[in-house]
């Protein structure tokens, strides 16, 4: 079959490997989308510590049953079908307790199994216990089920966070997660979503699509925090934000969204920070005195990965305007070069 391969930093290669055949608990699916995501991205750039070449990436994805283990009756050949690509195990500590986004054993597809940047792709029996292999009515797309899992991610941290009624959410970053926050954030009811982001571009974006109720450039190289925090003081009069979500990976970002935040307010922090510099200096002070709620947000589970694919195919998000360009597999290397420079918002693979 045909495989894009992952070789090493900035080195991905289209060759013919050999198609997988599903074990006795396992299901191979036929690829019919695979979007591209900002974790590929970042192993694409830096490598990945749990990634050893040559190997195949892509974790967002949908397709065909291809063929079935002999053990396994949940789906078979010819069904339509979403997998959300983290595998937990199923029975350990965290596991037990439904926060299988905290498993100490959990693996993922396009992580340590083989993903979906290749014409198949096989699924683990594991993902059929642990409820993670969703089928796609008719009437969705195979490329809209692929943004189960970006969405499925802000759905946990949106469950965390709690927006309530009116509140004011600000939402540092304007990347499809920001997007997705967003949209989430209003169907929870939220007074205000802003969105902030260093360069303007996804801003136009996402005004056009009507996807906050306001929009800040914060600039390039903005240092002063005074501007955005006045900005935000005008929007609430002088209070700051109920709600900061930082949807991206600068620690600026971080100190921003406790200086951002209004008495009793809530910060998440949802995206990683860089590895050799993680330590954020915020200021203690803010988090006591105006008893912040700083959180953090990983992953999802798969109740509610389960609810994420039902929003999309219920239309409840519209995951219509997250996709901005279709490629075949072999532009995949044009793909990443263009989320390199900030074009567009979702991109996704459409023929292999
Ligand atoms: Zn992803
Ligand atoms: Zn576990």
């Amino acid at each position: 079959m045909k495989a894009a391969v992952f070789n090493g930093i900035r080195d991905i290669t289209i060759e013919e490997i050999e198609k997988p055949m599903p074990g006795p608990d396992d299901f191979v699916l036929k690829v019919k989308a695979a979007a591209l995501c900002g974790s590929d991205l970042r192993t694409y750039l830096h490598g990945h510590p749990k990634i050893k070449t040559p190997h195949v990436l892509g974790h967002e994805f949908a397709g065909v049953v291809e063929s079935v283990g002999e053990n396994v009756t949940f789906v078979k050949v010819g069904d339509r079908v979403a997998v959300h690509p983290g595998v937990p195990c199923g029975h350990c500590y965290y596991c037990d307790r439904g926060q299988q986004n905290m498993c100490e054993t959990r693996k993922q597809i396009g992580g340590q199994y083989p993903g979906a940047f290749a014409e198949y792709v096989n699924i683990p029996g594991k993902c059929i216990e642990v409820g993670t292999v969703v089928h796609i009515p008719e009437e969705c797309s195979f490329e809209i089920a692929t943004l189960g899992d970006p969405l499925v991610s802000a759905l946990n941290g949106q469950e965390i966070l709690n927006v309530q009624y009116g509140d004011t959410v600000l939402i540092l970053g304007a990347g499809p997660i920001g997007y997705f926050h967003a949209m989430l954030a209003r169907l929870k009811g939220a007074g205000n979503i802003i969105l902030a982001n260093r360069s303007q571009g996804r801003l136009d974006y996402a005004k056009e699509h009507n996807i906050a109720d306001n929009y800040y450039c914060i600039g390039r190289d903005a240092k002063d925090i005074k501007p955005f925090r006045d900005y935000i003081n005008s929007m609430t009069e002088g209070r700051g934000a109920e709600v900061v979500i930082v949807a991206n990976t600068s620690t600026e970002s971080a100190r921003q969204a406790v200086q951002l935040a209004a008495k009793n307010g809530k910060v998440l922090l949802f995206a990683g920070f860089p590895k050799d510099a993680p330590e954020l200096g915020v200021d203690g002070n803010l988090i006591h005195y105006n008893q912040l709620n700083v959180m953090g947000a990983l992953g999802s589970t798969p109740r509610q990965y389960q609810l994420a694919e039902k929003m999309l195919f219920t239309n409840k998000i519209n995951g219509n305007i997250m996709i901005t360009h279709r490629i075949p597999l072999e532009e995949i290397n044009e793909g990443f070069q263009k989320m390199i420079d900030g074009e567009g918002v979702k991109i996704v693979i459409d023929k292999f």
